[in-house]
């Protein structure tokens, strides 16, 4: 049954300020929604695409992609936009991104860091002394990315000694490129499903365009040189890398 009256008093006396921006923006979003806006995929979706990224707020899927019909995106989000779960200890491809490709006839995958990334500098911490975070739901997220971090640590890619807010951006783009080799690597994604490997940058690390998602990784090749001999000219300026 629908409400057909204004109710201004809660009834556990919490503030309803959030409530109401929901309503209020729910509201809106009926109204603006054009007619027949989901006509074409009422009864089934085949996103050509799963993104997935950091949960981070700041960071918004459908926007980014400036998507603007429904079943064009499948969007999970995480902790520091892992594509993995563990398993028994074991790590496999987390459901929530591997549902469209086995079911919806998904093409291709986008795995979208974001500079500044809160996970990532959690993971960071942990691997330079810091205890993990609590509670254990969110501990653990952390925690499958500190041996992603010590390896990148570890490697030539990163300056280890820069300032922190510098490691974490360079990690945050090592990271993307370790979700998206475990995906290529995994006998659960099929080959023909393609890999791209994104930072979206609102800090003008990259570059001085706030909101631009910056191709890092296009299916392996992780070279700028190479990546942008393979998009059109108009794309070049999306091509950049923390570590090549
Ligand atoms: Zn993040």
């Amino acid at each position: 049954m629908c409400a057909d009256r204004e109710r201004n008093d809660s009834h556990d006396g919490r503030d309803r300020t959030v409530l109401y921006e929901l309503l209020e923006g729910n509201a809106a979003h009926v109204e603006e929604l054009p007619a027949g806006y989901f006509d074409p995929v009422r009864d089934e979706q085949h996103p050509s695409v799963v993104s997935i990224c950091c949960s981070d707020s700041r960071v918004p899927q459908e926007g980014m992609w400036h998507t603007e019909r429904p079943g064009t995106v499948f969007t999970p989000s995480n902790i520091g936009n892992q594509v993995w779960d563990d398993h028994e200890g074991e790590k496999i491809v987390d459901g929530s991104l591997l549902y469209p490709i086995a079911n919806t006839g998904t093409e291709a995958v986008a795995v979208v860091g974001h500079t500044g990334c809160g996970a990532v500098t959690a993971a960071y911490q942990v691997a330079t002394g810091s205890d993990l975070p609590a509670p254990t739901g969110i501990g653990k997220w952390v925690e499958l990315l500190v041996p992603v971090i010590e390896e990148g640590l570890e490697s030539d890619l990163i300056d280890a000694d820069a300032p922190a807010p510098t490691v974490v951006n360079q990690l945050v783009e090592y990271n993307v490129d370790v979700q998206a080799s475990f995906l290529r690597e995994s006998s659960d994604v099929p080959e023909e499903i393609a890999v791209y490997g994104f930072v979206y940058d609102f800090h003008g690390v990259y570059g001085n365009v706030a909101g631009r998602a910056y191709l890092v990784n296009d299916n392996g090749v992780t070279e700028p040189d190479e990546i942008a001999d393979n998009v059109p000219e108009e794309f070049e300026a999306a091509v950049c890398s923390l570590l090549y």
